[in-house]
């Protein structure tokens, strides 16, 4: 089974080692987001394109 890590900075979840810097693999919650203009989650955590996202890393 694959560990999926998640993005320092843009907190993407992905199985790369490197996104926009480290990628961790402590970190909580999983969202994916479909319409980031329309969600609010998406505004809270200030991401504006569509994917797989951690909710806190740590
Ligand atoms: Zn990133």
């Amino acid at each position: 089974m694959i560990k999926l890590r998640a993005c320092r900075v843009c907190k993407r979840v992905t199985e790369e080692q490197k996104c926009h810097g480290d990628t961790v693999l402590e970190w909580k919650g999983y969202i994916y987001i479909l319409n980031p203009e329309k969600s609010i989650i998406a505004k809270k955590a200030g991401i504006n394109q569509v994917g797989e996202y951690a909710i806190k890393v740590r």
